[in-house]
């Protein structure tokens, strides 16, 4: 939490800071609402969710009559959690029992932290002891497969990777077969990201996935989103959430930002919680999300 803590608030905090402050005036008149409001649009967390928190924030300040400066706190706590939704189950599918390794599709668009999300995953589950075996399926960004066998030979995991240019599709086939040789619990595969037509990424990436299906079932697709991108990240997760079921949400670059809102915003978008959170360029800077550590972070 420190470290959640220090990483945010080097540029965030606005969000729940500016809240607190606002709330904490002597006279909540609509001017203060529309402010409360205007501080959650700014921080991204878009339309439909913070009339529903000013509502709820509304009605409880008004029960609450006079407010301590706890009080206050501890009702803005509540409302932000209970709005990210904390009952979701937010683990990261990396084991089956006994059937074969867990397969992990990891999506997104070139730069938003593909690839070194793969090697911090690859990581977390490498020191929670499970094996893992890497697929650089991002043939087509030159860098992409010797960044990750890098991460790969960091933490001992194999990386299965194919020519440059190549057919991800069969370099993700490829990867999951030798996750099977191997006896693996987890085969991570990192997928190009070319958002250069719509029709392209589909073509691409529903074959990625039906190919690797015909091993078996994949267990989970990580959409990883830049969090300093804001609205377009959403629009990407739209066209994503159209090819792919997406069953967990990857928020990089956290550090980088004062949007936090966008955590409530993508949830709410696709109806999938956010799992993991990036926060640096570091090998830990990885973590599991957790909605009252996030938010406790951001009120500060
Ligand atoms: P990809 O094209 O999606 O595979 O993107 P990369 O994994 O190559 O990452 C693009 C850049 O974003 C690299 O410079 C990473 O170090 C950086 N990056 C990734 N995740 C984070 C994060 O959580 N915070 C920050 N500040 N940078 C990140």
């Amino acid at each position: 939490l420190v470290r959640l803590r220090s990483r945010l608030s080097r540029s965030q905090n606005t969000l729940g800071k500016g809240l607190l402050t606002l709330l904490s005036r002597d006279r909540l008149d609509e001017d203060t609402w529309e402010e409360v409001e205007d501080t959650l649009l700014t921080a991204d967390v878009g339309v439909a969710p913070t009339q529903e928190l000013v509502e709820r924030l509304r009605t409880r300040v008004k029960v609450l009559g006079t407010r301590t400066p706890a009080e206050l706190r501890t009702l803005l706590h509540e409302e932000l959690v209970a709005l990210i939704g904390p009952e979701s189950d937010r683990t990261v599918r990396s084991t089956r029992d006994g059937d074969g390794p867990a397969v992990v599709l990891v999506v997104g668009v070139n730069g938003v932290g593909k690839t070194t999300t793969t090697g911090k995953l690859a990581r977390v589950l490498v020191a929670d002891g499970r094996r893992v075996v890497l697929g650089a399926a991002d043939t087509f960004r030159a860098a992409a497969a010797d960044q990750l066998q890098t991460w790969g030979e960091r933490v001992g995991a194999h990386t299965v990777r194919g020519p440059e240019g190549g057919d991800p599709a069969s370099v993700a086939f490829d990867a999951v077969k030798e996750g099977i040789a191997e006896g693996v619990d987890t085969v991570l595969v990192d997928t190009a990201g070319r958002l250069h037509t719509k029709t392209g990424l589909m073509d691409e990436l529903g074959k990625v996935k039906r190919v690797v299906e015909k091993h078996g079932p994949v267990d989970e697709v990580l959409l990883v989103l830049d969090a300093t991108t804001g609205q377009n990240g959403l629009v990407q997760a739209r066209v994503f959430a159209e090819v792919v079921d997406i069953t967990g949400i990857v928020l990089t670059k956290l550090d980088g930002t004062a949007k936090g809102g966008i955590v409530i915003a993508v949830q709410r978008e696709l109806g999938v919680p956010v799992k993991l959170v990036g926060l640096g360029e570091g090998a830990d800077d990885l973590a599991p999300f957790e909605p009252a550590a996030f938010v406790d972070a951001l009120i500060g």
